[in-house]
């Protein structure tokens, strides 16, 4: 059932995950057992003829705002954040390759000798080819977080949905982990997610979504073989969009 679905769901989506999605057990860096089941399930859902591209964060290695709280001048603290993102990026494309799965990583920075540059026409044709996309380096400009860039490359890709993988299966009215009367919501309005102030992204990703008609579907990335489970409809998560 998940698999047709996902096929008559969505043509292209693209799937935002935090660096800590890649961190499993350990407390720095990438976990390669995670790192190749994520890849596992990204190979299942392109064999299932869905275009893939990702936006992967870099808080497993350098968040730009710990280390400017640390001291260290934010704007060379969001270029080392932007590498770790391709750090990861890297990471992933290497896992997808080793499952046979072609990948391309495509930087917003430009490091020629390690990855392509971001080119959104040359980006649409690997999608078309069925290649994985993974978006590096953010926007490459100081002061985002990587969920900005999740939702620019959704928008400028044509994606029909972004699909943000988190610790948590979807939108809570609190905290889950601190708050045991936290429900969770099955669907919400992007002007909800603006007006009741909830950390889902960050806003000004939500305010391009909402723009652009895409759709945030908000599920865990922790739960094995969820990814595939969640695009195809079933399973648990949260979806962002304005009625029909
Ligand atoms: N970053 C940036 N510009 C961007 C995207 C990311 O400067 O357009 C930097 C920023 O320092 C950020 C870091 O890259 O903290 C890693 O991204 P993020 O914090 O989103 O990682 P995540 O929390 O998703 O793992």
């Amino acid at each position: 059932m998940t698999n047709t679905n996902a096929t008559a769901r969505y043509r292209r989506i693209l799937v935002k995950l935090s660096g800590e999605a890649l961190l499993g057990g350990e407390d720095y860096g990438i976990d390669p057992i995670i790192l190749k089941r994520i890849a596992g399930e990204i190979r299942d859902l392109t064999q299932l003829g869905v275009q893939v591209a990702l936006v992967l964060g870099g808080g497993n290695i350098f968040r730009g705002a710990g280390l400017a709280r640390a001291g260290m001048d934010r704007v060379t603290a969001d270029h080392m954040g932007m590498l770790a993102t391709v750090i990861n990026a890297l990471a992933l494309q290497d896992a997808l390759e080793s499952l046979g799965t072609y990948a391309r990583v495509m930087s917003a920075l430009r490091i020629n000798e390690v990855c392509e540059d971001y080119i959104r026409r040359r980006a649409v044709r690997h999608l078309e080819k069925g290649r994985v996309v993974i978006f590096g380096a953010g926007t490459g400009n100081p002061f985002f977080t990587t969920d900005t860039p999740a939702a620019l490359r959704a928008a400028e890709m044509g994606c029909d949905a972004l699909f943000k993988g988190t610790s948590v299966d979807g939108v809570y009215t609190a905290d889950p982990k601190k708050d045991p009367d936290a429900r969770r919501y099955d669907r919400l309005s992007y002007q909800e997610v603006l007006s009741k102030n909830l950390k889902v992204m960050d806003a000004s990703a939500i305010a391009l979504m909402r723009d652009n008609a895409i759709p945030i579907v908000v599920f865990s990335i922790r739960e094995p073989g969820n990814l595939l489970r969640v695009v195809g409809g079933g399973g648990v998560f949260t979806t962002i969009e304005d009625a029909h």
